[in-house]
């Protein structure tokens, strides 16, 4: 059904600021046609063409729990606190993806006006969940190490921000990772203004050099901290799972949110999640093999930007995660670009969307490489140089 574009309903004032995802907006328009999409930040399907999903038992079917199945608890507390947070079931939050932990976090923390600090560029569908709560965004910029402690300093005595939101660990959609010293000294920053942290981690497991630092939370002492994982990068998407673990204070608040948005998350796919993970050893192979596969398909891309962009772009080799952030040397308009390889079945994301209105942005493109074969790779990277070599000698 077509969207009209007036309603004679009288919508909540924040309706106003509620955006769609650009990236899920180039999906719906690649999807079913045969394209080489660098757009999303899919996993490889080929992953799990042959995979068998456990069987659920019939106690699944039955409503349960609204902090989530206890098994499935327990196992992701108990990798959490191997990553040194202090994790127990009873701080742990089962969500319908990493995504429903940060809209339960916003409901949590902004009101209108609320200042809220976050990286730029920064996660997309998280800028899309501040916005709607109507926060007023601040950013700092990711250098190679992170956002600069004394720059977060200044900032949270001029705004006085309850909150910060980092994506430290191969971040959606810079792929940088913030370094042990930068970590700590974050830490020590929000401890000293008493700022509570999000910090979204769905990409740690995916390292293709060394395992990264220990999550930013884990060397908090006194700040408040929420921390969201994933299953949707190291087992299904489809699965729609994630978990929150929190300071024990704000557990009963977020539960109650949970509650009251969706009563608890699918318990099928709980069960099949939890005996999936269940055993410890398989779940170290799984992610080996992944590391692999995605490592591979990361030289690949690696190969073809050098071939195809050394003249046109700089970036960092990501040490992780999923994507290349491309920064171009001369600004173009990438939508313009888009269209163009569009037309020739490539797909990518321009970088606007992922800075917030205010903050200058420069000219950067995101390229994921998890989804797309090493074969079609060079293909596809051509057909995007020739665009954005086109219309800067337009
Ligand atoms: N945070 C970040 C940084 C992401 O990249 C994503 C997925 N694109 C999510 C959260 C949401 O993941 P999910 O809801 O599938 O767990």
């Amino acid at each position: 059904m077509k969207t009209p574009s007036t309603t004679s309903a009288r919508l909540a004032g924040r309706i106003k600021h509620l955006t769609g995802s650009v990236a899920r907006d180039i999906l719906s328009r690649t999807q079913d046609k045969e394209i080489i999409s660098f757009a999303g930040g899919l996993p490889d399907a080929t992953l799990w063409q042959d995979l068998k999903l456990p069987e659920v038992p019939p106690a699944a079917y039955q409503y349960g729990p609204s902090e989530g199945e206890h098994s499935l608890r327990s196992i992701l507390a108990e990798r959490n606190n191997s990553l040194g947070l202090p994790a127990t079931p009873e701080n742990t939050l089962i969500t319908s993806g990493s995504q429903q932990g940060i809209d339960l976090a916003a409901k949590l923390l902004l009101e209108p006006g609320t200042p809220l600090i976050l990286e730029a560029p920064s996660y997309l569908a998280a800028i899309q969940v501040f916005s709607l709560f109507e926060a007023e965004l601040h950013t700092l910029a990711v250098d190679t190490d992170g956002i600069c402690p004394q720059a977060l300093d200044r900032l949270l005595t001029e705004t006085q921000a309850p909150a910060v939101y980092l994506n430290p660990t191969f971040q959606n959609p810079s792929g940088k990772c913030y370094s042990l010293e930068r970590r700590q000294q974050i830490a020590a920053v929000l401890d000293q203004h008493g700022t509570l942290l999000m910090e979204d981690d769905p990409y740690r497991d995916i390292y293709y050099d060394e395992a990264p630092p220990a999550p930013i939370a884990s060397f908090l002492k006194s700040a408040p901290w929420i921390y969201f994982a994933s299953v949707s990068k190291t087992l299904i998407p489809g699965l729609r799972l994630g978990s929150l673990t929190c300071s024990p204070e704000l557990y009963d608040d977020l539960l109650k949110l949970k509650q009251a948005s969706d009563l608890h998350s699918n318990r099928p796919a709980q069960f099949i999640a939890a005996s999936m993970l269940a055993d410890e050893a398989e779940r170290a192979e799984r992610i080996e093999g992944l590391c692999q596969h995605y490592r591979q398909k990361r030289d690949s891309m690696q190969q073809a930007l050098a071939q195809h962009f050394t003249d046109l772009a700089t970036w960092e080799i990501p040490s992780g995660g999923m994507f290349f952030w491309l920064d171009l040397e001369q600004s173009i308009d990438l939508y313009a670009a888009l269209e163009k390889t569009l037309e020739k079945g490539v797909a990518f994301m321009p970088g606007s969307p992922f800075f917030t209105e205010k903050c200058d942005q420069g000219c950067s493109i995101r390229i994921n490489f998890s989804l797309v074969s090493p074969k079609s790779m060079d293909k596809g990277i051509k057909i995007l140089s020739d665009a954005v070599r086109d219309l800067q000698q337009a």
